[in-house]
């Protein structure tokens, strides 16, 4: 995940400062110099640095400092509150029309992820019962008009196209007419990518844009490019008016030094944040959630959203039943085991939970999710009984497991032994909460 190293330094740097009752200006600055350095290793732009740090030490040296009983405290919450700024303060949502269909023009380099976000985007629209229609504007790679179908076809949402030899103004403006006749109630137009600013290319999207007069125009942008991706908003931004910005590939290594410069140097507020490549890894940009993420604060908030939308809450009511009851079967820890990976991958996870880039960082602490799936595997290869009483799978059964799994006696011997203790611990509670489970023992 983005960050990461941007995150440590800037903890380590607070935490020099949480420990003193008093600051000096000297502790202040020598502090100030350190974000200063771990903002530019992670690349960004260093005019947006360089006023980021104004800011902060202009509030830092003031009378609120000195007065605190904590003054680290209150220097972290200086930069929280100003790294929300700089990412644009609230949320920016996507626009929406009085006089639907809302038009939304896609615009951007080639490999940014444009297609792939016009699938993404329908999706989430979707999820808010919203009917739109996509338009394949971009028919000069070869394989883009094939790629929406499939994105449309795998979520069942239309996609208009008239192959690749009409005009992409043509194809807009059709493309338009049709979500009117059909009331689609948002049109999401792909267009062509550039392989860096191109003038021909150019003038096309603005010949689109001028035919359907989009409500919304937003670039994307790959977040692994770094200062490039500024760059490149800034360029875009002169020649076309955005409305707003994309960032993809925040997954990938990236030092994350984009998401914070491109709000500051366009003007244009980051409204979507993609963090995958599998078609529901689209989030709204909040920028005081990816401020304290990138603080170490986690994003709680996201997590809850996450599962609320994912989790069946019927389902995850009933496990919680069985583990208070110690009814807990191995068919039950595989429903909780897909419940919790339907909320993404463990890594993206952990981000969101405060403190835990810290314990991410241990040299000792891995996630793998092969494991994960090595465990799937075991407890897919027991019998319908042996998940319901694993006391019946003898030495030979455990064998068979095995090999039925494709993983070693070891592992199948180590699962059967957890899943024993995880049984036994919630017996114990059990225990403690009393018969019912409703409250402490004589309480
Ligand atoms: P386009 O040329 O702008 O339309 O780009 P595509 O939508 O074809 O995306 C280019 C590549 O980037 C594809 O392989 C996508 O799967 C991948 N991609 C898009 N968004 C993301 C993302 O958020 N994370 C990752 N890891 N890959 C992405």
């Amino acid at each position: 995940m983005a960050f990461e190293g941007l995150t440590t330094r800037l903890q380590n740097v607070f935490g020099k400062l949480r420990g003193k009752g008093k600051l000096s200006e000297d502790d202040v600055n020598e502090a100030m110099r350190e974000v200063r350095l771990a903002l530019l290793e992670a690349d960004v732009n260093f005019k947006v640095v360089k006023d980021f740090i104004a800011k902060v030490k202009e509030k830092a040296v003031g009378a609120e400092v000195q007065k605190s009983f904590t003054p680290g405290m209150v220097v972290v919450d200086i930069v929280h509150k100003e790294l929300i700024e700089l990412m644009g303060g609230s949320q920016a949502k996507l626009a929406k029309s009085n006089r639907p269909p809302t038009i939304v023009l896609m615009a951007g380099l080639q490999g940014a992820g444009k297609t792939t976000l016009t699938g993404k985007l329908a999706k989430l629209l979707q999820s808010q019962n919203h009917k739109p229609l996509l338009v394949a504007g971009d028919i000069y790679r070869p394989a883009a008009i094939k790629q929406l179908e499939v994105l449309g076809g795998q979520i069942g949402v239309p996609v208009f196209s008239l192959g690749d030899k009409v005009s992409p103004v043509e194809i807009a403006k059709q493309g338009v007419q049709l979500a009117k006749e059909q009331g689609n109630d948002y049109v999401l137009i792909d267009t062509a990518g550039r392989l860096q600013i191109d003038e021909a290319l150019m003038e096309e999207i603005k010949q689109i844009h001028a035919a359907v007069k989009p409500d919304e125009v937003l670039l994307v942008v790959d977040a692994m490019t770094g200062q490039e991706a500024v760059n490149v908003a800034k360029s875009f931004h002169e020649q076309l008016e955005l409305t707003g910005v994309v960032l993809t590939k925040l997954d990938g290594d990236t030092r994350g030094g984009a998401a914070l410069s491109v709000k500051a140097v366009t003007g244009c507020p980051i409204k979507f944040a993609s963090t995958g490549e599998k078609i529901d890894q689209l989030e709204a940009f909040h920028p005081d959630r990816m401020a304290s993420r990138i603080l170490g604060m986690g994003d709680m908030l996201s997590l809850i959203e996450k599962a609320q939308s994912n989790i069946d809450a019927e389902k995850a009511k009933d496990l919680e039943r069985k583990m208070r009851t110690a009814e807990f079967t191995f068919d039950d820890f595989l429903e909780q085991m897909e419940q919790v990976r339907k909320l993404g991958p463990l890594d993206q996870l952990l981000d969101m939970m405060p403190g835990m880039n810290k314990i991410k960082g241990n040299p000792n602490f891995k996630i793998d999710e092969k494991q994960i799936a090595r465990t799937e595997a075991i407890v897919k290869s027991m019998t319908k009984a042996e998940k319901q009483k694993p006391d019946i799978i003898n030495y030979s059964r455990r064998k068979r497991i095995a090999a039925g799994s494709g993983t070693s006696l070891a592992e199948v011997n180590r699962l059967l032994k957890q899943f024993e203790d995880m049984k036994k611990m919630m017996k114990q509670f059990t225990g403690m909460m009393g018969p019912k489970g409703k409250g402490p023992k004589g309480g």
